[in-house]
């Protein structure tokens, strides 16, 4: 079967790793790729924002599976154009995509549904939400309502950072003005990602992991994509893995079903593990990255006949193996991420990847003989080991041994499992 896998991330190289050791694939082919990627795929030149050519491209290439990588897409609709050409996607309908697209959406359906979240209003006028801030207490949480590549939230210790955050979202500063607000309780607890693959009535449990998202040790500084991340999420016990799956999953796959938006594709649920047990933050409506680097990493099984199952709306029988060994990926980002960075540094050399031990390229670019640094997050060194520590000590040698001056990484991944496992 010849698949497309759409992306140019971490993410994408490690699903294309691991999709091109399937026996089920002819040719996986790649767009926009990069050169990780090209070592596994096609790369070709398609404009993904153009739909009408990435359904020629597959009618013409006998593509029977297009697997979405990045949440952009998905909201613009891709799936939805590609079933309509009749190739089967995996990745979620635009109408589906909402659950990540709109915040305000998913606190709405959580409300009708009861599923545990933190309390919350929406706000489409500013005055509004800023005399709202005269009846909660702080710290509390803001947020713009569409996608923002992560940037959209503030986490309001007072009431003049609250202020700037509101004045922030209605200014247009994560996407576009007169955008809509949402003001919500701030839950304390461990966090945790909880990933499942969905046939838009079906959840298969596909993996657990803890991302890091500041930029510098101890949590300090700005928030990024993700600086690391290990799997499974130790905190996550089956306990409450299993409450996740009853009290927030399957009543939104039921919610999106009856509003006539099954959701099909991964969903990502990022928990809170609050006193009274778990609670959902956010969705997402795609791998997280670099937390699909950890995935991949453990997975024994083949993805492809799993993404073709959740594509197809029938995922019953399917069961993913999973290796015991934990995984750990630590990000080595561009020095200034995720404020302005340095583009074109030379990286001089890469480590041999092994069986435990394997780089993911995100940012970077071949010019000729040299692979160059071409984004924010550059490469995610990734490692398996029988606990978080062994996994850890493996990335981190790895990391020394990777031949680029100009980035930096977080020496803390995996800092609280370390801890919890114990000497
Ligand atoms: P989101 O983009 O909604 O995942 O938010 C980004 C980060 O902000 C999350 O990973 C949490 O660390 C934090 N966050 C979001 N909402 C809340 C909340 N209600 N309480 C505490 N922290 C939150």
């Amino acid at each position: 079967m010849n698949v497309l896998l759409i992306g140019s991330g971490g993410r994408e190289h490690a699903l294309a790793w691991k999709l091109a050791q399937s026996p089920l694939l002819g040719t996986l082919f790649a767009a926009p790729g990069n050169p990780g990627i090209a070592a596994s795929a096609t790369i070709v030149a398609l404009d993904v924002a153009d739909h009408r050519a990435v359904a020629a491209f597959c009618h013409e290439e006998a593509v029977e599976l297009v697997v979405v990588g990045p949440e952009a897409p998905l909201v613009a609709g891709i799936a939805d154009d590609l079933t309509a050409a009749g190739i089967a996607v995996f990745g979620p309908t635009a109408a589906a995509a909402r659950l990540e697209g709109s915040k305000g959406f998913t606190k709405d359906l959580c409300s009708r549904h009861d599923i545990p979240t933190a309390r919350y209003k929406r706000f489409s006028d500013v005055a509004a939400a800023k005399a709202y801030l005269d009846e909660t207490g702080f710290p509390m949480v803001i947020k713009a309502d569409g996608l923002a590549a992560g940037k959209g939230v503030t986490i309001a210790a007072n009431r003049s950072e609250a202020l700037a955050a509101i004045e922030d979202c209605f200014g247009g500063a994560f996407g576009g003005p007169g955008a809509e607000v949402v003001i919500e309780e701030f839950l304390e607890g461990e966090e945790a990602s909880l990933f499942c693959i969905c046939d838009g009535t079906r959840a298969v449990v596909f993996g657990t992991a803890q991302d890091h998202k500041r930029a510098f040790d101890k949590d300090r500084g700005p928030n990024t994509g993700g600086m690391g991340a290990y799997s499974p999420a130790l905190a996550l016990t089956d306990r409450l893995l299993d409450r996740a799956m009853a009290e927030i999953v399957e009543p939104t796959l039921r919610g999106m079903a009856e509003i006539g938006a099954p959701f099909r594709g991964v969903l990502y649920a990022g928990l809170m593990l609050t006193e009274t047990g778990p609670k959902l933050i956010e969705y997402n409506v795609r791998f997280g990255d670099p937390e699909a680097q950890v995935l991949m990493m453990r997975l024994e099984s083949d993805p492809l006949p799993v993404f073709l199952a959740a594509a197809k709306g029938d995922l019953s029988g399917v069961t993913p193996s999973w290796s015991r060994d934990r995984a750990l990926t630590v990000v080595m980002a561009a020095e200034g991420y995720p404020g302005s960075y340095r583009k074109g540094t030379e990286i001089l050399s890469l480590p041999a990847d092994d069986a435990r031990t394997r780089i993911f390229h995100a940012g970077t670019t071949r010019e000729g003989d040299r692979l160059l640094a071409s984004g924010g997050r550059v490469l995610n060194v990734t490692a398996r080991g029988a606990s978080v520590r062994e996994a850890a000590a493996r990335a981190y040698a790895a990391v020394e041994a990777v031949g680029w001056d100009d980035g930096f990484f977080r020496t803390d991944i995996g800092h609280r499992a370390i801890m919890v496992e114990g000497a």
